[in-house]
């Protein structure tokens, strides 16, 4: 094989020095391409189609590079002549088609399959422009539209199309796709959809568009603005294209194979990933009904292909139409829909597991579990909850449906990657093969007693902190005191995770630093984090929290103890700078609400200590390193689920009887507050916290003050017990390894190959 010197010029037609950035990265993107190509494998056996409406992949240059082996090859080369790979990775945009921890996840999993060596394709949609862009303008969140495809060569568009009828009309879906390498793998293929016609130019204001011209609007967004009926719509509309496109191809692949549709489950396992894309259960009856078998029959091959993955229980996440909205959209998937109601019907008289309700109401998920043959939840907590309470319905129909996969992330990404010096140290101390087989990361647990190893580790935290600094003041004119503890709560904004806690906590240290109660260690509180353009309360805390930095940055008496740092436009190239650089990772949600969470594994990986209530995956890890390595605090799941049917919770009991609580929240609209903040925002979120408080902050904010003082306090009195904890959360970390998951789903869901 040649070098990568010379495979460079090659493509270059002259010498690396001679070229420009634009054209190096061009030529790099050949590069991995062409290796790319070099390990796709015939498929054999049962493929996975993974289908999503999210896929939120990150950069992908450095990431193929690593997974290929290139890396340090081409590092060094660049560097021989003067460039830097860095540089390059600049020109590279981020890829815009995912949202948060459920796009992260479908990621993760594409990375692990191809790293398994096991045929698993990706299926979404090629969305313009993706998610929004996240600006600020007097400290309030504005959407403007990130073009995101302008600087990306990855997507690869095909001379395939699929008919797909929309509302009676036919349109064509175009087959683009993005190479999807594993380390020391295979490729395989996410494949994205995308509607031609669509056009750029009909975004107005923001994120702003006609919602009625599908063909120009189709593919434009993910996630549209769903609070009127067109929007809502569009969303119907996003998904059929998305499954009804996917479905095509999955026959067309399997036929193409020697698959006689009867025999479809041998070829093909299908994950429904939440329930966006659960129109494939009868589109794929439609479609063989096409191919002449018989309904009865379909139904059985279409619940023995495919599986679904429940992501929440927070009812308005679990999707509902009206069936007078589909018989608008899909009109010939209705009459199977129907059909498949009374079958739900048939088989229990518990009215509330129908797939249509007394209103004329589809619940989407409950298509999902009588039609596919696996229902998972995503940590070991939220598959009891599943089980026990929220779907008990249906796990008394279907006991053996019901199992669970606890997530994982890749930690290719997630500490090779975007870590590389502490996994050079764990490489210096462990040996390579942590990097295949992650459970081999607790052979650091022989360095616990070695003061000397702890201090390099947390030298390179020191490093990363530094790292961090640099780059929030260059990107956002943030300046932070690196040689703070650094507490980081990055993800979506979201009530149930409640960063309105953290804020509450912030503006009680402020009061508490005024007094002159100084803190163990002056603390920088990092946020990054989207708030969906309609979810008001969720705009206003983001509002909220950016005026409180700018108090306490103006007030000399509480900056040097406390900073604030709200990131913009938190993404996947944000996070890896910050998960490697986090003393403390906040994971507060309300119990019972985060169904796994896959950011507080990021960062268990890169040595961060755990501030988080027993939810979703904080359990397992709580599990892993043991109590006296996390901290813990809050009510439980059960005490909430209990509080919630009692219906008895008033906030402003709370508000009333606890004196800090009160002053905390009366900050709000303070005179300091109202200097930089809008009135409307801060004064509609103080009333939401005193009247509502629908996810309980108030009964958890003391328990999470004392908590997080008493981390800061260990931090500050005493390192080496708290570099121990730092190295007993990284040796720990291997369960959460997404090779472990996706082995876990391939041995009791899809068995390929
Ligand atoms: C991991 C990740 C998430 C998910 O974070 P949670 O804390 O699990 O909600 C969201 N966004 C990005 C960019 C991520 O990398």
């Amino acid at each position: 094989m040649m070098n990568v010197e010379q495979r460079l010029t090659g493509i270059l037609g002259k010498s690396i020095s001679e070229a420009d950035d634009r054209q190096l990265y061009s030529a790099l993107m050949q590069l991995v391409q062409d290796q790319a190509g070099e390990q796709i494998r015939p498929v054999s056996g049962r493929k996975l189609y993974y289908i999503s409406a999210e896929f939120l992949l990150g950069k992908l240059l450095s990431n193929n590079l690593i997974n290929l082996n290139l890396y340090d090859e081409v590092k060094e080369c660049l560097e021989k002549s003067g460039k830097s790979l860095a540089a390059l990775e600049e020109i590279d945009s981020e890829p815009s088609l995912g949202n948060g921890g459920l796009g992260r996840l479908a990621a993760c999993f594409l990375d692990s399959l191809a790293t398994l060596n096991l045929p698993g394709d990706g299926v979404g949609l090629l969305y313009h422009c993706g998610l929004f862009r996240q600006k600020f303008e007097n400290e309030l969140q504005h959407e403007k539209p990130d073009f995101w495809l302008d600087n990306n060569g990855w997507v690869k568009r095909t001379d395939k199309a699929y008919p797909v009828m929309l509302a009676g009309r036919q349109y064509a879906a175009r087959l683009c796709q993005i190479a999807v390498t594993g380390y020391n793998g295979r490729t395989n293929q996410l494949n994205l959809f995308d509607l031609e016609s669509v056009d750029e130019g009909i975004i107005g204001d923001g994120i702003s568009f006609p919602k009625d011209q599908i063909e120009k609007n189709l593919t434009l967004f993910l996630y549209p603005d769903d609070s009127d009926d067109a929007g809502r719509l569009l969303r119907l509309y996003q998904q059929y294209f998305m499954v009804s496109a996917g479905a095509q191809m999955i026959l067309e692949e399997c036929a193409a194979r020697g698959c006689n549709y009867h025999d479809l489950a041998d070829y093909a396992a299908i994950q429904i990933n939440d329930t966006h894309p659960s129109m494939i259960i009868p589109e794929l009856i439609r479609l063989l009904g096409e191919k002449g078998v018989g309904f009865d029959e379909a139904v059985e091959i279409v619940t023995n292909t495919c599986a679904y993955t429940n992501h929440t229980i927070l009812s308005e996440a679990l999707e509902k139409w009206p069936a007078g909205s589909l018989y608008r959209v899909v009109p010939h998937l209705m009459p199977i829909i129907d059909r498949l109601n009374q079958i739900a019907r048939s088989r229990s008289s518990d009215a509330s597991t129908a797939i249509i309700d007394g209103n004329g109401t589809v619940h989407m998920a409950h298509m999902d579990i009588h039609f596919t043959h696996s229902t998972n939840g995503v940590a070991y907590l939220h598959t009891e909850i599943l089980k026990n309470s929220e779907l008990a319905n249906f796990n008394r129909l279907y006991p053996w449906k019901f199992n669970n996969k606890t997530n994982g992330v890749t930690f290719r990404r997630w500490l090779m990657a975007c870590n590389p010096m502490l996994t050079k140290e764990i490489e210096s101390r462990i040996g390579p093969g942590f990097k295949k087989d992650a459970d081999e990361l607790k052979n650091l647990l022989a360095l616990q007693e070695d003061e000397a190893a702890l201090q390099r580790f947390a030298d390179i935290k020191a490093a990363n902190k530094r790292a961090l600094a640099k780059w929030m003041l260059e990107t956002q004119g943030i300046e932070i005191n690196p040689d703070a503890m650094f507490a980081i709560q990055a993800k979506r904004l979201h009530e149930y995770k409640r960063q309105q806690m953290n804020l509450l906590f912030l503006i009680h240290q402020y009061f508490e630093i005024k007094a002159g109660h100084l803190p163990p260690v002056p603390l920088v509180s990092i946020f990054g984090a989207k708030a969906a353009p309609a979810y008001t309360i969720a705009k206003d805390i983001i509002h909220a929290l950016r005026v409180l930095s700018r108090v306490v940055a103006e007030d000399p008496a509480v900056s040097p103890w406390m900073q604030i740092a709200f990131v913009e436009n938190y993404n996947v190239s944000a996070a890896e700078k910050m998960f490697p650089a986090c003393d403390l990772s906040e994971q507060i949600s309300l119990a019972s609400k985060e169904a796994s969470g896959t950011g507080n594994m990021k960062f268990m990986l890169n040595g961060a200590v755990t501030l988080g209530t027993m939810d979703g995956a904080n359990v397992e890890i709580a599990q892993q390193v043991g109590g006296e390595n996390i901290y813990i605090f809050g009510q439980s799941s059960d005490q909430v689920i209990r509080r919630y049917a009692a219906g008895d919770y008033c906030a402003r009991e709370w508000y009333e009887g606890d004196p800090n609580i009160r002053r905390a929240i009366d900050f709000l609209l303070s005179d300091e507050m109202l200097r930089y903040g809008s009135r409307e925002n801060l004064e509609r979120l103080k009333n939401e916290l005193i009247y509502k408080d629908w996810f309980q902050t108030l009964p958890d904010f003391n328990a999470y003050t004392i908590r997080k003082l008493q981390a800061m306090t260990d931090y500050a009195v005493n390192p080496v017990k708290w570099r121990r904890m730092c190295l007993v959360n990284i040796a720990n970390a291997g369960f959460f390894s997404a090779d472990r998951t996706i082995a876990e789903y391939n041995r009791d869901i899809w068995q390929l190959g």
